[in-house]
């Protein structure tokens, strides 16, 4: 770990000033926030990450509120331990998919200690981006390579990927959130600016090192979730190695209405599978307006899996996420 400097600010305008005063580096910003700290420790630690400047936002209250608004929407701030949002009643009545997915990942004490903004930013658990023994990766060091695609990658995304990364997006939460068609918001140098989740996760391409659509020094304020038109149903479905404290293989979160026998407003997002938590299109434009069954799902499975690139060790993958959506949507959909 190397030497930094902390700095406590009280507030998101100091928070953001301090950032802006730290020279930025040429590859990526050598400051960061740190709210629950169970990722970027981690990384600094490794020197996987290696600020210079660590501003700890923790301090800050109104970061940390869960608020109904008066269009029904949902506001939650950057700082609301995951814990606290989780069993947060409204979220509990209102996204239940939402819920659930964090009740997902990690364990207890985790949960406890990391936050909404955090969870949106933790970064990926590729073992090659992780350690530093391996000199290549293009996310840690842009131009060095990508260990992963010669090496194991069982783990490793079959959507989003590129030739030079692989690396998967760990998230449940921000799996949830991209079905519920979040909005994040951010205050930096520049002012304060709303971008819809659809927006924010880059895609590795060239540039695997840009991750998401912030600007060096950007402080996540909170995050806002739409209220659905009407009564939806909704689900998050993890497929893992083990039962609990593991990261996902592949996980569906699906929320839809099911109106006179049909199904209408459908979102249907992955996890475990994608370079970033992944919007399902195509298998939403084949369950819209369609009666739940059998073979609507099967469909829909396929319509989502159709651009899947594949490695050697997680070709498994591709069957394992169609099965995982067709049954989330039997779970979401049984009884409608
Ligand atoms: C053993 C283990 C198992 C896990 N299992 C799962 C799992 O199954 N599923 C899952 O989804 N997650 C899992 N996680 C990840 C965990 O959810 C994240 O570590 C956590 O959500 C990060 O939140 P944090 O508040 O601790 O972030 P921090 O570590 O504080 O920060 C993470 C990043 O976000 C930035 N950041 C934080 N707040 C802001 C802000 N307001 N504005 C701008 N930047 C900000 C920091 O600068 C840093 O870059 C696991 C973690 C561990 C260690």
């Amino acid at each position: 770990m190397i030497d930094f400097e902390l700095t406590r600010a009280g507030t998101p305008d100091v928070a953001v000033r301090i950032a802006a005063a730290t020279p930025t580096a040429q590859q990526g910003a050598t400051v960061r926030f740190v709210a629950g700290g169970t990722n970027l420790i981690d990384f600094m630690k490794l020197d996987v990450e290696t600020p210079q400047h660590v501003v700890d936002i923790n301090r800050i209250p109104d970061l940390a509120k869960v608020e109904k608004q008066p269009d029904g929407s949902l506001k939650i701030g950057a700082l609301v331990r995951n814990s606290d949002l989780a069993y947060n009643a409204e979220v509990k009545s209102m996204f239940p998919v939402l819920s659930q997915a964090i009740l997902s990942g990690a364990s207890a004490q985790l949960r406890n200690k990391a936050t909404t903004a955090g969870n949106l930013l933790q970064r990926t658990r590729c073992p090659y981006f992780r350690d530093l023994a391996y000199a290549e990766c293009n996310k840690r060091t842009p131009g060095s390579g990508c260990a992963a695609i010669a090496g194991h990658h069982r783990n490793h995304a079959i959507l989003g990927v590129s030739d030079q990364c692989i690396a998967t997006h760990p998230s449940d939460m921000d799996v949830a959130l991209m079905a519920l068609e979040a909005t994040i918001h951010v205050q930096g140098a520049k002012g304060e600016r709303a971008i819809g989740i659809g927006e924010f996760y880059k895609l590795p391409g060239t540039t695997p090192h840009i991750e998401n659509a912030l600007e060096p020094g950007d402080l996540i304020t909170h995050v806002t979730v739409p209220a659905a038109a009407g009564k939806t149903k909704q689900v998050y479905l993890k497929l893992r190695d083990r039962a609990s404290y593991e990261f996902a293989l592949t996980s569906a979160a699906v929320v839809a209405q099911v109106e006179g026998g049909r199904l209408r407003h459908v979102r249907v997002a992955m996890g475990g599978i994608g370079t970033r938590p992944w919007r399902m299109a195509d298998a939403e434009k084949a369950l819209e307006g369609k009666a739940p069954g059998e073979s609507v799902f099967h469909a829909a499975a396929e319509a989502a899996l159709k651009n899947a690139r594949p490695h050697t060790d997680n070709a498994f993958k591709v069957e394992l996420a169609k099965r995982c959506l067709v049954r989330a949507l039997t779970m979401a959909t049984t009884n409608a």
